[in-house]
């Protein structure tokens, strides 16, 4: 059965960093929901048009439009083996979604969701830092500098700030996790797949507990 693994945590947890670790562990492909609407916004898709006014705010884009990009992505072929969902679900409608098109369209299931918990005093302080590349690279000026300022040490792209790691924009964000996401905590602990792990470690400390929990999963 294909294996699908869905990261949660607030907005600086540590969540894309951790997929690339994790996608390469295991083969799977890394869909991260904030990726594909910053790469719409870039090419000026439908998509990203409707998706701006929301990212650019820290505000949800709807669970309807959001839904049904991640099923087509879904349906492409990279991700036959499963995937890595990064920043996806972040409603309790988007997790019924994705548990209904799991099973309807792929016959599977949410296998374990690992959520990195960190200090919320930490995460603004983690967003200020964070650049990342087009391809969706992050880094961190302090704690994962470039090896080249300023350029992306895995494909060469320069580095940018995102448009939404602003102090005032972050602000929203982690009320959008407190008032929608953190209650996937309870919709996946009941299913018992949620594995808490402590983020507030070294990056390396961090992808070895992530890994333990999902070996122990699949
Ligand atoms: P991220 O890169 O995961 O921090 O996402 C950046 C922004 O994209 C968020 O602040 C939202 O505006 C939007 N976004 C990403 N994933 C979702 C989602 N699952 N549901 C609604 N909006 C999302």
């Amino acid at each position: 059965m294909a294996v699908y693994i869905v990261l949660l945590g607030p907005p600086g947890a540590g969540k894309g960093t951790q997929a690339e670790k994790i996608s390469e562990a295991y083969h799977l492909t890394h869909v991260s929901t904030g990726d594909l609407f910053r790469e719409n916004i870039r090419e000026n898709t439908e998509l990203g048009k409707k998706a701006r006014e929301y990212t650019d705010n820290g505000l949800l884009v709807p669970d309807e439009v959001t839904i049904a990009m991640v099923e087509d992505r879904l349906k492409k072929d990279d991700c036959k083996n499963g995937a890595l969902l990064d920043g996806f679900p972040r409603t309790i409608k988007q997790a019924e979604a994705l548990d209904k098109m799991l099973e309807e369209s792929f016959a599977s299931k949410v296998t374990v969701v690992p959520c990195i918990e960190v200090n919320e005093e930490d995460l603004v302080k983690r967003i200020s830092g964070r650049r990342m590349c087009k391809n969706g690279h992050v880094f961190h000026i302090h704690t994962k500098p470039s090896k080249v300022e300023g350029v992306c040490d895995i494909c060469g792209e320069p580095l940018y700030q995102r448009a939404d790691d602003n102090e005032e924009t972050v602000q929203t964000r982690l009320n959008a996790y407190k008032e929608s996401t953190e209650k996937l905590i309870d919709y996946y602990g009941n299913k018992d797949v949620i594995r808490k792990v402590d983020g507030n470690q070294k990056i390396d400390e961090v992808t070895k507990a992530m890994l333990a929990v999902i070996k122990a999963e699949i």
